[in-house]
C-alpha cells in the first residue's frame, strides 16, 4: 500500500465533461463517470483522516475515509455498502450535493492540493454496483403488523419509507404525479441526474415490498384523516415545497409562455408519459422556446432553467437574470460554471418591474431595472437596492421565474391540529424525532425546513423514522396487551 506522501503527490483529475456545443443538443448527464482504475487512484489520495473532517460536514455523515479506503483497494461492493450504511440516496447525493460546501470543503488537503473528489467517488461507485450487481437489497426484519402511510414520494419519503420497511412495517407512498419519485425525477434536470438512477430506486423499493400509489394528491381531495381511516397507525409527511415564489411584477401570472420553475423543467426536461394528463395533453407539451428565453433567479433551479432553455432550442439566447451579483449567487459554483459554458449570459444586478404582452397575451419583453448593493439582509447578504431611472427592455418571448419555493398549504389547512410557521413549513418539536404538533404525524424534508438540499431532506427523514419505528412499536406493545397476544418481544426486531 502506498504511504501517505505518495498519496499527497496523486495529481487531482475530474471526471470529464461532454463539451458543452455537443450536450447543448442532448439531455444526456454532463459529467461522464470515472473509469474503475481511475477512481481507484483518485480515492488513494484520500489520506483517511482520523478525525475526518468532511464526515463531520456531511450532514448524513458518511463514513468517507473508510469508504475511500475499500474503493481505493478495488473492493466496489465495500466502498457501495459502506455509503449506504448512512445514506438513502449516495448516487444521487454523489452527483447534486453542494460538495464544496460540505465534505471537499472540509478536505484537509486543500489548500495545497484540490480537495479529494468525493462526490464523484460516491456517484462512481453506486453506479458501478448497481450496474453489475443491482442495489445490495437490505435485510427486512420480520413483519410487525403496523402499518404507515408516506406523503410524497421525494428524497425524504423514499428515505422514511425505506427505512421503516426494513424494520418490517407496511408502508404504502402517496403522491401526486404520475410517477414516484418527486423532486428526483419532476425537479432535476437529467444532464445532472440519471433518470434511470430514479426508476431504479423505486424498482429496489417495490422490491422491498413498498407500494406506491401515484396522481394521489393528499389535501383537500383525500384528507390526511382518510388515511387514518384506511388504518394507517401513522402518516408521514414529505410533500416537499413545490409552490412557486411571486414577484409581484405585472405580467407574471397573465401573460402567455411566462412558467414557474416547476412547469418549465417539468415539461422541458420529461417525455410525455411521465407527464401529468393536463400537460400531456397539450398540442406541444414542450414549453416555448422560439427566440429569446429569461429566467429570473441565481440559484439551482435558475441554473437548471436557463440550462434546460439552452436544451430545448440551442439556436436560442439565453438570459439569466439576478437582482444581486455574482457573488451573493446562492446556487453551486459548478452549475454557473456549466451554464456559462453552454452560452448562457448572465444580466447581474438586474431585476423585472414587469413584464410586457402582445395583443393576444403572449409575453415580448421584460422591463427591468439596475440595482446596486445596498446595507447586508438579516442573513448577511447585501440587500439589492433599485438605481432610479436605470430602466430598460430585454425583448424575449419565454419567461421563466425560479425564484424559490415553499410548501403547498393544502394538507395543513385540511389537517386538525396540525400547525405551521407563518411562511407554511410544519413544525416540529425537533429534527431529531420529526414529531408535528399531532402525536400521529411526523414530517420531514423542504415541507419542515423551506426548499434545501437533498441530503438535509434525507438526513431529517432518517431520524424521523427511527421516531416513527420507537413510536410503532410501543403502540404495537400497547396493542397486543391489550388484545392478550404476545408482544414485540417474539419478533427480531431491527433496532438500528
Ligand atoms: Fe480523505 Fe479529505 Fe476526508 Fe481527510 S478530509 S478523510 S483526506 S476526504
Amino acid at each position: 500500500m502506498i504511504n501517505r506522501r505518495q498519496r499527497f503527490k496523486i495529481e487531482a483529475v475530474k471526471p470529464p465533461k461532454q463539451d458543452p456545443q455537443e450536450r447543448v443538443h442532448n439531455f444526456n448527464e454532463v459529467s461522464q463517470p470515472y473509469t474503475p482504475e481511475l477512481a481507484m487512484e483518485q480515492a488513494q489520495r484520500c489520506l483517511y483522516c482520523d478525525h475526518a473532517p468532511c464526515s463531520k460536514a456531511c450532514p448524513l455523515h458518511n463514513d468517507i475515509p473508510a469508504a475511500l479506503f475499500l474503493l481505493g483497494q478495488g473492493d466496489f461492493i465495500g466502498a457501495a455498502l459502506k455509503f449506504m450504511e448512512t445514506s438513502n440516496l449516495p448516487d444521487v447525493c454523489g452527483r447534486i450535493c453542494p460538495q464544496e460546501k460540505q465534505c471537499e470543503g472540509s478536505c484537509v488537503v486543500v489548500p495545497r492540493n484540490p480537495a479529494v473528489c468525493v462526490g464523484k467517488l460516491e456517484a462512481f461507485v453506486i453506479d458501478y454496483v448497481r450496474k453489475n450487481y443491482g442495489y445490495p437489497m437490505r435485510e427486512k426484519a420480520a413483519p410487525t403488523g403496523m402499518k404507515v402511510a408516506v406523503v410524497g414520494a421525494g428524497p425524504a419519503g423514499l428515505a422514511v419509507a425505506e427505512e421503516l420497511a426494513v424494520r418490517g412495517h407496511e408502508v404504502v407512498v402517496y403522491d401526486m404525479w404520475p410517477y414516484p419519485g418527486g423532486l428526483l425525477l419532476y425537479g432535476i434536470p437529467g444532464f445532472k441526474l440519471n433518470k434511470d438512477i430514479v426508476f431504479s430506486k423505486i424498482t429496489y423499493l417495490e422490491q422491498m415490498g413498498i407500494r406506491f400509489v401515484c396522481n394521489y394528491r393528499v389535501g383537500k381531495e383525500h384528507p390526511v384523516e382518510d388515511l387514518f381511516k384506511q388504518g394507517f397507525d401513522l402518516v408521514f409527511l414529505g410533500y416537499g415545497a413545490v409552490k412557486g415564489g411571486e414577484m409581484k411584477v405585472p405580467g407574471e401570472d397573465t401573460l402567455q409562455n411566462v412558467y414557474q420553475a416547476t412547469e418549465y423543467l417539468v415539461r422541458g426536461n420529461l417525455s410525455p408519459e411521465l407527464l401529468p394528463d393536463v400537460w400531456r395533453n397539450l398540442p406541444d407539451p414542450k414549453p416555448h422556446c422560439t427566440g429569446v428565453t429569461i429566467v429570473i433567479g441565481g440559484g439551482d433551479t435558475a441554473m437548471d432553467c436557463v440550462r434546460t432553455a439552452r436544451r430545448l432550442n440551442p439556436g436560442a439566447k439565453v438570459y439569466c437574470v439576478y437582482r444581486r451579483s455574482e457573488v451573493e449567487m446562492p446556487g453551486r459554483y459548478e452549475e454557473r460554471i456549466n451554464a456559462v459554458e453552454e452560452g448562457v449570459q448572465f444580466e447581474w444586478l438586474t431585476a423585472p418591474v414587469k413584464f410586457i404582452g402582445d395583443d393576444e397575451g403572449k409575453v415580448v419583453a421584460a422591463e427591468c431595472i439596475r440595482m446596486r448593493l445596498g446595507a447586508p439582509d438579516a442573513k448577511g447578504r447585501r440587500s439589492p437596492v433599485p438605481i432610479e431611472g436605470s430602466n430598460f427592455i430585454i425583448h424575449c418571448d419565454t419567461v421563466a421565474l425560479a425564484i424559490g419555493y415553499s410548501p403547498e398549504t393544502a394538507i395543513p389547512e385540511t389537517t386538525t391540529n396540525l400547525k405551521t410557521t407563518k411562511w407554511g413549513s410544519v413544525i416540529v418539536e425537533s429534527e431529531e424525532t420529526g414529531l408535528t404538533t399531532r402525536e400521529d404525524l411526523y414530517a420531514a424534508g423542504d415541507n419542515v425546513r423551506g426548499a434545501d438540499l437533498v441530503v438535509t431532506a434525507v438526513a431529517a427523514a432518517r431520524k424521523a423514522a427511527l421516531a416513527m419505528h420507537q413510536k410503532l412499536m410501543a403502540m404495537r406493545d400497547k396493542k397486543c396487551r391489550v388484545l392478550g397476544e404476545p408482544g414485540p418481544s417474539t419478533v427480531v426486531l431491527s433496532t438500528e
